[in-house]
């Protein structure tokens, strides 16, 4: 067996980045930035500064102050745009990453999606890029087809390929799973579907906060990620969408801020993309998540990758050394690690690691067909974020450890 030190030897050069964390201690390992990330200084700040001395609405008042919020709510729109390398006309706020989906089946669904048609979907979605469809499907008479998984995990992109058929409208998957941290090749999917008439959507929620996205070098029809996972406040996300598509979008809720004009017999709605903006917006939501790009841009997403992929490749070699600990999902991923120590209940291993300071997910992560697949009602899993350390994976490894003392 290679000493574990062997493993910490080895690893390139890290980030710390721990002492911009308030929220995570030294001695607390936080290894759920998959479920959601923890803030760094620079975002707390920035909402607490929205909600005192530069808070008002935006769009409406005429006073100075709410003047230079809706500048400042625009300029978030900008940045969140180019962060995925999109145009801030084409980029619609959300409550996160499910409401873009459901937006989408909703407006774009809707009125393109009939019965007959196809939905193509792949086996380790999540709950949020599955359900939608599904009602959507029920709603219009249309199927949903499901792409197999090759034996590591990932999407198998030639059998996924192979099912695009002539009814397919629409092949939506994750651009990185939640569950095993596999990255799928959206731009050789996207030719594909396009090739046959198909549209892509992108689930890039566990992409955007670990990799370099560029929706235009994906050729993605539509991309959407929740600000929560990007160091960013809940409630806030973004759908962007091709702008030529976004044009011929109808609205799907309706309120104020989202017309041009209201009479009773005849709404005619703004241009996009206020009018998918209905009501009041997540006014210091999108600051804050303009305080998380900017403090993601001056880290460097690359940098983050490589800190994470570092990371999780100490800690797949470190657990492969334990005989019945069992990894899932491929040996190329991105930050987020799915093992099974025996037999022992995710439940009981999250328990146990969680006495010794280290929090982890366990259950199903909103992807039950995936659990299927897997042949498990549940996975332990340890996500990795910008800042991760080697004395994480260490107390990671320790709790593994304890448990496999504890269960014999
Ligand atoms: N898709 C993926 C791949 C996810 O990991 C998640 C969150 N776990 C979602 C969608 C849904 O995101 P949210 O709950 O922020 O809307």
């Amino acid at each position: 067996m290679r000493p574990l030190a062997a493993h910490f030897a080895a690893a390139p050069h890290l980030l710390d980045l721990r002492g911009e964390f308030p929220g995570v201690p030294a001695d607390w390992a936080y290894l759920d930035a998959a479920a959601t990330a923890q803030k760094p200084r620079a975002v707390i700040e920035a909402i607490t500064r929205a909600y005192a001395q530069d808070y008002a609405t935006v769009h409406r008042g005429v006073y100075a102050r709410s003047a230079r919020m809706t500048e400042a709510y625009e300029a978030a729109r900008e940045a969140a745009a180019g962060f995925i390398g999109g145009r801030p006309g084409e980029t619609i706020f959300v409550r996160g990453a499910t409401e873009a989906i459901n937006l989408v089946a909703n407006s774009w669904g809707r009125s393109n999606i009939q019965e007959g048609d196809r939905i193509l979907l792949s086996r380790l979605e999540h709950h949020s890029n599955i359900v939608p469809w599904r009602m959507l499907a029920d709603r219009v008479g249309a199927d949903i087809d499901v792409a197999p998984l090759a034996a590591d995990g990932r999407i198998d992109e030639d059998a996924l390929i192979a099912m695009i058929g002539p009814r397919t409208k629409l092949v939506a998957i994750a651009h990185v799973s939640n569950v095993l941290g596999g990255v799928a090749d959206i731009r050789r999917i996207a030719r594909a579907a396009h090739a046959k008439g198909a549209l892509l959507l992108a689930d890039g929620c566990q992409a955007a906060p670990r990799l370099k996205v560029d929706v235009a070098a994906l050729e993605a029809d539509f991309y959407c990620f929740s600000g929560h996972k990007l160091y960013g406040p809940t409630g806030i996300g973004v759908l962007w969408v091709r702008g030529e598509i976004l044009a011929g979008m109808p609205p799907w809720q309706g309120g104020g801020a989202m017309i041009d004009e209201v009479r009773f017999d005849h709404v005619s709605f703004a241009r996009p993309p206020q009018r998918f903006e209905a009501g009041t917006p997540h006014i210091v939501g999108a600051l804050g998540l303009h305080a998380a790009v900017r403090w993601v841009n001056e880290v460097g997403i690359e940098a983050i990758e490589a800190h994470e992929r570092a990371l999780l490749s100490m800690a797949r070699a470190s657990l492969a050394r334990f005989d019945g600990l069992r990894l899932f999902g491929p040996e190329e991923s991105a930050g987020i690690l799915s093992f099974a120590v025996g037999d022992v209940h995710p439940h009981d291993v999250a328990t146990i690691l969680d006495e010794g300071g280290v929090a982890i997910r366990a259950g199903h992560h909103c992807a039950q067909p995936l659990m299927q697949w897997l042949g498990v009602p549940a996975t332990a899993r340890a996500s990795f974020s910008a800042h991760s350390n080697e004395a994480d994976v260490a107390r990671l490894l320790a709790g593994v450890e304890r448990t496999m003392r504890i269960f014999g």
